[in-house]
């Protein structure tokens, strides 16, 4: 099912009406949903990302804009009737029923011409619980489970009703490390075997990046960028976006273009064709950074930690927005830790320009 938002807008009144101030917590929303796939929604907390998704639930109404479901038209539609399942941070379950049973309590409230046998909701049941692979756990109660399979319950009960549209927000950020990495799995791997519409909403882009086909980055309400998930870490429109994906983050200097060239402090370290003389914001990938001996651009060397394949150097430049410089080299490179300064060479494909007052980026030529 293919969901189309259109202008969606959700502003808040102001609680306190003497401190006044309204708050556009989703702005001007517009985007599609491609059918069958996963979407993340990505952004720092109090972007807007719960409060979209409770729009496209109808838990929530816009106060401006439209919902799709396919052609139908589903803004005033109420949640019920949406067909979508919804899960939570926190799992939700109801503590006295045991696992089957709150599988089964959606289908226990379908009404009219969805009513169900008993045996049909049961089966039902069995077949959502095998998916998420929790069928041998039936008869236990939700306080007899592991976090993680708390939420495949709360995933199992999502599912159960075959929804139009899957919604999920930040479902994994009860779990601790391990268990997020293989729900997350999981959550791929059902996504795939139903090919039900997700839209995934998390604030951690490693986990967005890693289960999505397409992502959106949201800020203060507006979305800044939207594409897979290697496009926007290849090609972040903006500042904001570079630094939200990545890990370790993008580095970030002061830098200035001047005939071509780019300078960092006294440095040309590389030539930018086709960029108008001006200060610039330069953000490096960590990868980003070729260890050169005769290198153009020269660090303060600080520390160099081996992490098997690859060795991180960190260092300093006084040009730097942060404390330190992380770069990613080969672990077949030798580095003398006892010397004070380190050179590099940069990877243009690595390297990008934003203009310093609107942060947006400036493209160049090599
Ligand atoms: P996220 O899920 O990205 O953390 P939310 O969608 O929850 O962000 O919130 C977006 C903005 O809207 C925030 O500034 C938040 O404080 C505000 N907000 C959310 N819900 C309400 C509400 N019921 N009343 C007033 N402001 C709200
Ligand atoms: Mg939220």
């Amino acid at each position: 099912m293919k969901v189309e938002l259109k202008n969606l807008t959700k502003i808040f009144p102001s609680r306190n009406k003497k401190a006044g101030g309204e708050v556009v917590a989703v702005n001007d929303f517009t985007y599609v949903i491609p059918d069958g796939k996963l979407v993340g929604l990505l952004g720092p907390s109090g972007c807007g990302k719960s409060t979209t998704l409770y729009m496209i639930s109808g838990l929530q109404q816009p106060t401006g804009g439209s919902i799709f479901f396919g052609d139908e038209d589903v803004t005033h539609l109420s949640a019920e009737n949406r067909g979508i399942g919804l899960v939570f941070q926190n799992y939700a379950l109801y503590p006295h029923l045991t696992v089957q049973q709150n599988i089964l309590f959606p289908l226990q409230n379908l009404r009219g011409k969805d009513r169900m046998t008993k045996q049909a909701m049961l089966d039902r049941a069995l077949e959502v619980a095998k998916l998420v692979q929790i069928d041998n756990l039936m008869d236990r109660k939700p306080n007899e489970l592991s976090g993680g399979q708390q939420q495949r319950v709360a995933i199992a009960r999502a599912l159960v009703k075959m929804p139009r549209v899957l919604l999920l927000d930040e479902p994994l950020s009860n779990l601790d490390a391990r268990l997020r990495l293989q729900t997350r799995e999981e959550i791929r791997r059902i996504q795939k075997e139903t090919g039900i519409t997700t839209v995934f909403v998390t604030h951690d882009q490693e986990e967005a990046m890693s289960i999505s086909d397409e992502i959106v980055v949201m800020k203060l309400g507006v979305v800044q960028q939207v594409g897979k998930p290697q496009e926007i870490y290849d090609n972040p429109v903006n500042l904001f976006v570079a630094k939200f994906l990545g890990t370790p983050p993008i580095n970030v200097f002061n830098g200035k273009v001047e005939g071509g060239k780019l300078y960092i402090g006294a440095e040309c370290v590389l030539t930018v064709k086709g960029v108008e003389d001006q200060e610039v914001t330069v953000a490096i990938r960590p990868e980003g950074f070729n260890l050169e001996e005769n290198g153009p651009f020269t660090c303060q060397l600080s520390n160099v930690e081996v992490m098997g394949r690859d060795v991180s150097v960190v260092s300093k430049n006084d040009a730097a927005d942060s404390p330190v410089i992380r770069s990613i080299v080969d672990a077949d490179n030798k580095i003398d830790v006892s010397k004070a300064e380190v050179k590099f060479s940069l990877k243009p494909h690595k390297v990008f320009l934003f203009n310093k007052e609107t942060e947006e980026r400036i493209y160049f030529e090599v």
